[in-house]
């Protein structure tokens, strides 16, 4: 059973972990061999800890319980894109999605429930945020993807982004603290080169990246670089200016030599003028980058419509002049609202 009095025993450090054992007179390497259980081996209960002596794994379900993930339910699209709905220990919901293609298996994971920005096009935005998630909240949801990438697809997971429910720039230290459990090699020992973490663009937060140089990638959710065209997409960006985010992308790249990624839709009426690729452009000059213009995934409200595929031709073709990388994305698993900006677990909806 699960209590909220004894402490979840995944908020402890190798270091804590080691000393728990030796303020208890036992070895602390007993620390490492739990490390290992929850982190590398994803166990769930202490019982399950072999190398333990039974009176060290009482020692242990005396002090702490182990908090985790269950997936409630699970969406196949005809893609083959996964969507699950993961409940978590105090019975809040979040979604992660599993996307195969012929040469990769992407985790698409979430970093809070609901999502405290307030962008107009993106189906998350409509439910509060409730809470942040722990960082072995985010790391589970990896680790059941990985599972089920092996069991439905036969390969292990390939890449990761964060571009599930939530802003992870707004739990920076819970997303830091997962990714080092997941590169880790006592944990699931992934290359960080395969991790990309999507912001809305939080200049203060992306210049702490840049100083703690961090592997991942990046990728900013731009959809406009007209500043009140921006704002009205996402009044948030009203606080965090254009101008702001163009020094924060600069200051990152100065530092960690990565390229950033923009990820952009194009709507009808709102970002298909000449003007706004000519910012595009503009924006683009701050520093090396690619562009990914992604389709627009409806959440249901009719405000927003793709813009014509003319348009969308018109943004390739200009940025392709200027040597920028551009990529026309797909969406996947739409036809079960798992496609990017459909997360909105419907229950959470009233
Ligand atoms: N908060 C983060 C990550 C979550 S959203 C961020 O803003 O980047 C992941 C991506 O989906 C972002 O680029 C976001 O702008 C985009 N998105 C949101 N709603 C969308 C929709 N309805 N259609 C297409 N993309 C959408």
């Amino acid at each position: 059973m699960k209590s909220f009095t004894k402490k979840d025993i995944r908020s402890l450090s190798l270091e804590d972990l080691r000393c728990f054992f030796t303020e208890n007179k036992v070895q602390a390497f007993r620390g490492n061999q739990v490390y290992q259980w929850l982190w590398q081996k994803g166990i769930h209960s202490f019982e399950g800890m072999t190398n333990l002596s039974k009176s060290n794994r009482a020692l242990l379900q005396e002090h702490f319980v182990i908090n985790h993930i269950d997936i409630d339910h699970q969406q196949k699209s005809n893609d083959g894109t996964i969507k699950n709905a993961v409940k978590l220990y105090d019975n809040l919901v979040v979604e992660s999605v599993l996307i195969p293609t012929a040469t990769r298996t992407t985790a698409c994971v979430s970093s809070q429930v609901g999502c405290s920005l307030d962008c107009k096009f993106c189906a998350t935005a409509k439910i509060k945020r409730m809470r942040n998630l722990n960082a072995d909240e985010i790391y589970d949801q990896v680790v059941a993807i990985d599972r089920q990438s092996r069991l439905y697809f036969d390969r292990p997971l390939s890449n990761i982004v964060f571009m599930g429910m939530g802003e992870p720039l707004m739990n920076y230290k819970n997303l830091i603290n997962a990714i080092e459990k997941i590169t880790q090699k006592d944990g699931l020992g992934m290359s960080p080169s395969r991790i990309t973490v999507s912001t809305s663009g939080i200049p203060k937060i992306i210049m702490k990246m840049a100083d703690d140089q961090v592997r991942f990638g990046l990728a900013v959710s731009l959809h406009s670089a007209r500043q009140n065209v921006r704002a009205k997409l996402m009044p948030f960006a009203e606080k965090f200016p254009l101008n702001d985010l163009a020094d924060a992308i600069k200051y990152w790249y100065d530092k960690t030599e990565k390229i950033v990624t923009y990820e952009y839709v194009v709507w009808k009426g709102i970002n298909d003028s000449d003007e706004d690729i000519n910012a595009l452009l503009n924006f683009c000059k701050i520093s090396p980058c690619k562009v990914n213009l992604i389709e627009y995934n409806p959440i249901g409200d009719h405000q927003f419509m793709q813009a014509e595929k003319n348009i969308i031709k018109a943004y390739e073709k200009a940025l392709e002049a200027q040597r920028i990388t551009v990529t026309v994305r797909r969406s996947r698993g739409k036809d079960i609202d798992a496609a990017c900006g459909q997360l909105a677990n419907k229950d959470m909806l009233v």
